[in-house]
């Protein structure tokens, strides 16, 4: 069933979960990541990002995978992730999100604040849910050019008043598009803001970060975990290895079998680690 992201993360960050909220870029995968979610008897984020919207336009890509949403036995949110402008997440709320990001993160506080309030005004409309970042998650990419800055809390609190969205991504020691769990979580920090900011937390870039951290992370006020380059791993690692044990094979659908099989299966070990499902580690 196709839901909001706002009540879903209002009880996540009561509770000792946290609800994943997984990068796809087609059917394949959006149907691999809705199979775990039924398996672990959880809630789960679809959320595309600005090189899946390039790869196959909101007209295309917002039917899909609203339809793999309703047709879901589980809750299933459909997000944008990183919106970097006004008429971007316009025309997703328009094409049936129904939950958006807008990221204001390079921008000084108050244009933050300022961006984000109309963003939220507009979603508000329309009854979606919305999500903006405070301080910056960076990417493990120099190149992009990008800022990273720790969320300040004070900032934060204010930040979360100011604009009265329903959910706040922090940078807390994350980086995006980390390959291996390096990430250093500055639990402090999170208390720190924990304190001040009641409204959800989002943590970015949760490849990253190690299972026990990331169970940690789930018993706390985080309530939505972002994983994106996990999945693209182990969808590109098995489809490599299936080509090469067979070398004759050509028909994609056969090729993708295994990979959208282990696109579930690293899923499933995702809703594990953040609290869900029954089979806890
Ligand atoms: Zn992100």
């Amino acid at each position: 069933m196709l839901v909001h992201l706002k009540e879903l993360v209002q009880a996540a960050a009561q509770a000792d979960y946290a609800i994943p909220a997984f990068n796809v870029f087609g059917y394949e995968d959006a149907i691999a990541v809705v199979r775990a979610a039924e398996a672990a008897a959880a809630p789960v984020i679809l959320a595309t990002n600005l090189p899946a919207v390039k790869h196959m336009p909101f007209r295309i890509i917002a039917p899909l995978l609203r339809q793999v949403a309703i047709d879901a036995k589980v809750p299933v949110v459909l997000h944008l992730d990183h919106g970097k402008d006004y008429d971007y997440v316009a025309a997703a709320i328009e094409h049936g999100y129904t939950s958006v990001m807008f990221d204001g993160s390079q921008l000084p506080f108050e244009d933050n604040v300022r961006q984000t309030r109309a963003i939220v005004e507009l979603a508000a409309r329309h009854g979606i849910s919305t999500e903006a970042e405070i301080g910056s998650v960076g990417y493990s990419d120099p190149s992009l050019g990008l800022k990273h800055e720790y969320s300040d809390p004070e900032e934060a609190r204010r930040f979360a008043e100011e604009t009265g969205v329903d959910a706040v991504a922090v940078s807390i020691g994350t980086v995006h598009r980390m390959e291996v769990q390096g990430a250093s979580i500055d639990f402090d920090l999170l208390a720190q803001i924990e304190a001040r900011v009641k409204t959800p937390l989002v943590l970015h870039g949760s490849t990253g970060v190690a299972d026990a951290d990331l169970r940690r992370l789930a018993a706390s006020r985080i309530a939505k975990v972002n994983i994106g380059t996990a999945l693209r791993m182990a969808f590109g690692k098995t489809l490599r290895a299936e080509m090469e044990a067979q070398p004759q094979q050509f028909d994609r659908i056969q090729l993708f079998q295994r990979p959208m099989e282990a696109v579930q299966q690293a899923a499933l070990h995702k809703f594990h680690i953040l609290g869900l499902g029954r089979n806890e580690a």
